[in-house]
């Protein structure tokens, strides 16, 4: 088997966090869809069978938001949130198969690389996992969005270590509130969530 590209390897890190949006309600069927066909066309390195595998179980996510969008749901044979249940399940199966397969017979290296690449989804001011790279894979490319938890605004004012600092001294010193209080979880801690503030924003 070929080594698969740390950058294919983030790919598949990137579907995992798709699936996981999906599932916590912050991401709605025809988005994932989007965004995983997106994610899967630009994998290079895996064999043909687990694309294959990959492509049918969004196939089957795709034609199911279709018939909800066109209203013939009722016709679908079977339970429609079961096959929704069970295909999104087998997608994780199959990403967090090929990433497990792959690590047991490449360099431990690119395993750190994986992480670290997973470090990168979390805000610079507060550490909230935000489920992409808030500055885009390069790290040049901010996607301007804002964060749930602390509100800044990826590629304005987390540009440098100066703004971000200065930016989570106001935060913390207004009480750290959520941003969107609506997505604040049960039991959160700002304590724990800040800990994963990147390394070089600390
Ligand atoms: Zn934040």
């Amino acid at each position: 088997m070929k080594t698969l590209c740390e950058y294919d390897l983030k790919q598949i890190r990137l579907i995992e966090k798709r699936l996981d949006l999906f599932k916590n309600n912050k991401l709605d069927l025809f988005d994932l869809v989007g965004e995983l066909g997106g994610l899967l066309n630009a994998i290079e390195s895996v064999p043909d069978s687990w694309m294959d595998e990959f492509r049918t179980e969004i196939n089957t996510l795709e034609m199911i938001h279709d018939c909800i969008e066109d209203g013939s749901i009722s016709k679908w044979s079977g339970d429609f949130k079961e096959g929704l249940r069970k295909s999104i399940a087998k997608l994780k199966i199959l990403s967090s198969g090929i990433i497990e397969e792959y690590l047991k017979i490449s360099d431990p290296n690119i395993l750190e690389s994986a992480i670290e690449a997973n470090v990168t989804y979390n805000c610079r001011v507060c550490g909230l996992d935000q489920g992409f790279d808030p500055w885009g894979e390069d790290g040049q490319t901010p996607t301007f969005d804002i964060c749930d938890c602390c509100g800044v605004q990826f590629g304005y004012q987390d540009c440098n270590v100066l703004y971000v600092k200065k930016f989570r001294e106001e935060w913390l010193g207004n009480g750290a509130k959520w941003f969107f209080s609506k997505d604040e979880p049960q039991n959160w801690s700002l304590e724990a969530q800040m800990k994963s503030i990147p390394e070089e924003y600390k």
